[in-house]
């Protein structure tokens, strides 16, 4: 194949003999059931590996664009391929929500659920912890649809891509709902150390940014409830709608609001971009203006590049009772962390049930790195990240850098083995396998 295909980062060159993007599911169950070796590609926004095959690489971007919402049981079914901001336009323009969103809304919803991504806030879960059912393409070229509740269907969301080609999910949906940002600068190191539950549950949505440089002071993203999502927890299901609703109170109380000074820091003059130097256009409006929920929630805006564009990123999500020690314990390494980092974030992330998510089973704080786009430069940090949040049963995000050994990860998740045995028994042949599978889920038990 002429014009190898590349990831967004460009750090990864996908080593498929052919690229292929059907129109309609008839199409990509012939291309399944045809292929010894074949693997879904979302928008290609993962920085390793996860999404390679050696042979046909199945893009889901020309699949018909589903989102079809069932006002009545409150859920939407939308093809796995449609990104998170086309998602959310329509659903808003209907009056309904999703809980939260990344800090991206350029993702395809059935990539970033296959990973585990998630946003942040105290109360939110992961992304994939809002899926009712999925309806996957499997190896015979069959669609098999798992709904929540079923025996394999934990293990299914959140499935690294491993089990076949996801056509549809279904995501819970709650009332539209409105939110204000606010970014605080200049914020104490110690302070973030000292008052961290203060500050992530300071908001509906907190994430704290640092440069993790000694004497200088760290932002943090304030995403407050100006509506809250429903007038009850009652009507959204699961404990985390209830939580939601009360940090509605937290959020314009502990703070205060739209407060200048807050823990030693100042509410900012102007909006930022998450990453220095970059332009604050592409960011989300800040200054505690209220605005649609998917125009706040995540950091970038769709219609702009996210990020910097050219970086690498990794994150490593460790229980939630450790987030104090472990940001003391990345501060002293924060020289070797500094020169290699465009900007680093802290978020917080409510458990789920999903066997493979970085929150399976724990509260969890993720500390995330946006590196310079240098491999060579980034790779002894990583390692040194790794090292020294080990203590803290680290788990890396599924769809980033890392070079956690496998034995490791095996330890860090509690139904490992039942994963294993779920893709033996989706994917017999290896059908979707790869190297990077292989190396976390090796074939043989
Ligand atoms: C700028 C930037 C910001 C980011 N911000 C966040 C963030 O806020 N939070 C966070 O947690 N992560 C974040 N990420 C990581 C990102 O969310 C994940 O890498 C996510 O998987 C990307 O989704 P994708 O559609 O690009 O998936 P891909 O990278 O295309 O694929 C990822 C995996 O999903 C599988 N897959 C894709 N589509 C399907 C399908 N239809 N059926 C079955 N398997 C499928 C692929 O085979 C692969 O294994 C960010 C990434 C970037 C580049």
């Amino acid at each position: 194949m002429s014009g190898q295909p590349v990831n967004w980062a460009r750090n990864v060159v996908f080593g498929a003999t052919e690229l292929r993007a059907p129109a309609s599911v008839a199409e990509l169950r012939d291309i399944v059931r045809g292929s010894d070796r074949v693997r879904a590609l979302g928008s290609g926004h993962s920085f390793n590996r996860i999404a390679d095959t050696t042979g046909v690489l199945v893009s889901t971007s020309s699949l018909p664009p589903v989102i079809e919402i069932t006002p009545g049981r409150s859920t939407v079914r939308v093809a796995g391929g449609v990104r998170y901001g086309e998602l959310a336009q329509q659903l808003h323009g209907a009056g309904f929500a999703l809980r939260n969103l990344g800090s991206l809304p350029h993702i395809s919803v059935a990539g970033a659920c296959a990973t585990g991504t998630h946003g942040s806030g105290n109360a939110n879960q992961t992304l994939a912890a809002s899926v009712t059912a999925v309806e996957i393409v499997t190896a015979d070229g069959e669609l098999t649809r798992l709904e929540r509740g079923g025996a394999d269907f934990a293990g299914a969301v959140t499935g690294l891509g491993g089990l076949g080609v996801v056509t549809t999910m279904e995501l819970e949906l709650v009332p539209a709902f409105e939110v204000r940002q606010f970014v605080r600068e200049n914020i104490p190191a110690a302070a973030v150390v000292g008052h961290f539950e203060e500050i992530f549950s300071s908001a509906y949505s907190v994430t704290v940014f640092t440069g993790w440089r000694a004497g200088s002071g760290h932002r943090v993203w304030q995403k407050q409830l100006v509506s809250p999502p429903v007038e009850s927890g009652a009507a959204v299901p699961g404990a985390a709608g209830a939580a939601a609703v009360q940090s509605v109170t937290a959020g314009s109380g502990a703070a205060g609001g739209g407060a200048a000074s807050w823990l030693g820091g100042r509410l900012a003059g102007g909006p930022h971009n998450p990453v220095p130097g970059m332009a604050a256009e592409n960011a989300t409006e800040q200054m505690g203006v209220p605005g649609p929920w998917h125009e706040r929630l995540p950091h970038f805006r769709l219609a702009f590049t996210p990020s910097s564009g050219e970086e690498l990123q990794s994150e490593y999500l460790v229980p939630r009772e450790s987030g104090g020690a472990a940001t003391e314990t990345l501060a002293r390494i924060g020289d070797r962390i500094a020169p290699v980092l465009q900007i680093a974030e802290i978020r917080t992330i409510a458990a789920d049930d999903l066997w493979m998510s970085m929150a399976f089973e724990r509260d969890t704080v993720g500390f995330h790195f946006t590196w310079r786009q240098d491999d060579a430069a980034v790779a002894p940090v990583v390692a040194a990240v790794e090292d020294a949040l080990a203590p803290f049963a680290a788990r890396p995000h599924w769809g980033k850098v890392f070079s956690t050994p496998p034995e490791t990860i095996r330890g860090l998740y509690p139904r490992w083995a039942d994963f294993a045995a779920l893709l033996r028994r989706y994917d017999p042949a290896g059908k979707f396998r790869n190297e990077f599978m292989d190396r976390y889920f090796p074939p043989a038990p």
